[in-house]
């Protein structure tokens, strides 16, 4: 996100943590992780880091044209092309109800869930914080998955919460020792992406359905003009922001 006029200059990022192999990246919609944290996920998969995609929803009300279960279909394989342009093969969809996603027990178990059954050492979570920065607002889907994600961390990790997962034979896990926000105002490390930024535009193109009910944006401009913004703050080129919480 570029500086907001007249506000004091962003921090410095630091490097973001290379001590891990396995990620899960939780979002609300199709296309969330292509808005800018695609090209940070081209380059871990390079590096022969395993990252796998949990999508809360199918997206079916995200193309005011077209009808939620035409829309449904689409953007469940746009999400699954897009991914596996940056190198992602497991992607996975739960059916909350996209723009109307309830915060509450059954979301943090379907996360947890997920968590224990891909034992990563890294979640990411979109943005649950109120603003991308300055005024420009989140919304509640992005903010409900952001907190949801973010509680079903411990959620996994805690034998005696949601005892019917370990029933099921899922057993706890502990092993998340990062913890990142991608989107957030309070980004605090960042992913040099000048050798992936590419790959990052062309996994968001593959969501054209839903770009084309946009009235078809340039991806290659919005994601080059962020990059470039977190690039300033970390020594040059072009980066992916994170906020990385204390776990
Ligand atoms: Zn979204």
């Amino acid at each position: 996100m570029a500086d907001v006029a007249g506000a004091a200059p962003l921090p410095q990022l630091a490097p973001f943590p290379d001590d891990w192999e396995r990620a899960l990246v939780v979002m609300a919609h199709p296309d969330d992780m292509e808005y800018g944290g695609a090209a940070a996920v081209a380059h871990w998969t390079r590096q022969g880091k395993l990252v796998a995609y949990l999508l809360v929803t199918k997206g079916e009300a995200g193309i005011d044209t077209m009808e939620p279960d035409e829309a449904r279909r689409v953007r469940v394989a746009e999400q699954i092309a897009s991914a596996k342009v940056v190198g992602v093969e497991a992607v996975e969809f739960l059916d909350h109800p996209d723009g109307m996603i309830e915060p509450g027990l059954p979301l943090r178990r379907d996360i947890a869930s997920a968590i224990r059954r891909h034992r990563p050492e890294l979640v990411v979570a979109v943005n649950h914080r109120e603003t991308y920065g300055g005024t420009f607002l989140n919304m509640a889907d992005h903010r409900v998955v952001g907190q949801a994600t973010i509680d079903a961390v411990r959620d996994a990790a805690n034998r005696w919460v949601f005892s019917d997962l370990l029933t099921a034979g899922l057993e706890p896990w502990g092993g998340v020792r990062h913890l990142a926000v991608v989107a957030s105002p309070q980004s605090t490390h960042a992913v040099d992406v000048t050798d992936t930024f590419e790959l990052g535009v062309e996994s968001l193109r593959r969501h054209a359905a839903y770009l084309a009910g946009l009235g078809d944006p340039d991806p290659e401009a919005f994601l080059r003009q962020n990059a470039e913004a977190t690039g300033r703050r970390f020594g040059g080129g072009l980066a992916v922001a994170f906020e990385l919480l204390g776990i």
